[in-house]
């Protein structure tokens, strides 16, 4: 696994290259936007790990140039503090996922193992989160409480995935519908709606200590309840 930090503040840059070493990725690491844009545009890189303010391209740009050329190398955002905007003009532009500075190294590397999951196919059979159990292969969703299981309809196993592979991570409807449906321009958010509704009935027969949440302005999370219900 080949990682591109595409990042000009040389301590970080530097500190996460060696932890990404320490887990055995190949690193190499720009410093500017112009030297990053180039070494993106090789599509030599499994993941490309993409600061957002740069000098000479900031990131969006070098994503979105990417992706117009027909790129296609996940790329992991690393945006400022609550910028909203850049985080969504980011996943706008083609980013994969994001992360607010400052963030745990330990948490980056779960992010990238996920994003290697999704796009290499290294895919565990089972994800688990809370008391839930998805298992991929037959889409059944388990209660490890009591081990009541239920099986999901494609399109709700889908997005249930997507959440339960991105714990307390707020994702979009942009997102959500992307993922699902594709660049289907027929399909309306309120589909995405839809069958976070059905989900969350679900969630509710199976006694799951985990909730989807709607995070105003933006989409859904899935978080675990601190007391089950
Ligand atoms: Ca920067």
């Amino acid at each position: 696994m080949k990682i591109l930090i595409v990042e000009d503040e040389f301590a970080l840059a530097d500190a996460l290259r060696d932890r990404l070493m320490q887990e055995k990725y190949e690193v190499d690491i720009a410093n500017d936007g112009t030297t990053g844009y180039d070494m993106c545009m090789t599509g030599a890189y499994d993941i490309i790990i993409m600061d957002g303010m740069l000098p000479g391209k900031d990131g969006i740009e070098i994503i979105y140039e990417m992706r117009k050329a027909g790129v296609t190398t996940p790329v992991l955002m690393l945006t400022a503090r609550s910028d909203l905007m850049d985080k969504l003009k980011g996943l706008d532009a083609g980013a994969d996922d994001y992360m607010t500075k400052p963030f745990e190294v330990e948490e980056l590397l779960a992010r990238l193992r996920a994003l290697i999951r999704r796009n290499y196919g290294k895919e565990e059979n089972v994800l688990t989160v809370g008391n839930l159990k998805l298992d991929r292969k037959n889409a059944s969703l388990v209660n490890t409480g009591d081990n009541q299981t239920i099986s999901l309809a494609g399109k709700e196993f889908k997005i249930l995935e997507y959440f339960m592979d991105n714990p307390g991570q707020a994702l979009t409807r942009e997102q959500i519908s992307e993922r699902i449906w594709g660049h289907d321009d027929n399909v309306e958010y309120n589909n995405v709606e839809v069958y976070v509704s059905f989900i969350r009935r679900k969630l509710k027969f199976l006694k799951a200590n985990v909730k989807i949440r709607a995070v105003r302005g933006v989409g859904y999370r899935l978080d675990v309840e601190e007391t089950a219900s």
